[in-house]
This record gives C-alpha cells, sequence and structure tokens, in this order.
C-alpha cells in the first residue's frame, strides 16, 4: 500500500511543478526516472483517478494533456504545435464562476475552457510561406 502511495505522491508531484502540461507519455517518461520499474498502465490509471478526484485537470486535444496547477486559469491550445499556454484572466475566471451559479441544466462543481488555435510562433511561420 505505502508503494502505491509514493507512485501517486511523486506523479502528482512532477505534475504540480510541470509548466509544459504534458501528456500521458511525457508524465510516464518523466516519473520512470524515479521509478525505474512502474509500468505505464500504472501511470494511466493513476492519471485518471486523479482527475476523478479534481485534483488534476485533462485538457482535450490530439492527446490529452494533463496539468496539476492548483491555481484556477483556462487554457490556450495551439492545434498546429501542441503548445498549451496558462491563462490567468480574473475577468474571465468571475464571468465563469457567476454562469456556473445559474446554468439551467444542473449544478456547476466546475468548469475548464481552453482556446484553441495558432500560437504566436506558428502565427509567423504561416505568414512567411
Ligand atoms: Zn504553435
Ligand atoms: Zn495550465
Amino acid at each position: 500500500l505505502k508503494r502505491i502511495t509514493t507512485q501517486k505522491q511523486i506523479i502528482l508531484d512532477f505534475l504540480r511543478k510541470s509548466k509544459i502540461h504534458p501528456d500521458a507519455d511525457q508524465v510516464f517518461l518523466e516519473v520512470r526516472k524515479k521509478l525505474p520499474r512502474i509500468s505505464k498502465a500504472t501511470v494511466y490509471r493513476i492519471l485518471d483517478t486523479f482527475v476523478d478526484e479534481k485534483l488534476i485537470v485533462a485538457i482535450s486535444g490530439k492527446k490529452t494533456r494533463f496539468d496539476g496547477n492548483k491555481i484556477p486559469h483556462q487554457h490556450f491550445l495551439c492545434t498546429n504545435c501542441g503548445l498549451i499556454v496558462d491563462i490567468f484572466d480574473d475577468e474571465t475566471e468571475k464571468y465563469l464562476n457567476k454562469k456556473k451559479e445559474i446554468i439551467k441544466e444542473g449544478k456547476a462543481e466546475n468548469f475548464n475552457l481552453t482556446f484553441y488555435g495558432k500560437c504566436k510562433k506558428c502565427r509567423k511561420k504561416i505568414i512567411k510561406k
């Protein structure tokens, strides 16, 4: 039991610190440095559990990406290179929090907003062509 706890803790620590919003394979490659015997399936399972427990956020795209940053924020995802940028915008947070309270279909407990488009670097490349 303690072993499992340690695995989970190492994965969570990595996600709390990481700024790159890694996909499951990147998490696996990183934590394997500290847990050489961990399997991919275990990492995937732990990530799913964390999402269910709302310890981390899953961001959908070509590949699901994970975010362990506890400060509420939204994302911009580049559909060309996969870059994910954090967006800390108080106005958006306030607006969405208000909407969450008045939603008619049920009681929303959470939200996450992702803007999809092309990042600055990719836009420059497209203009040059
Ligand atoms: Zn890009
Ligand atoms: Zn983020």
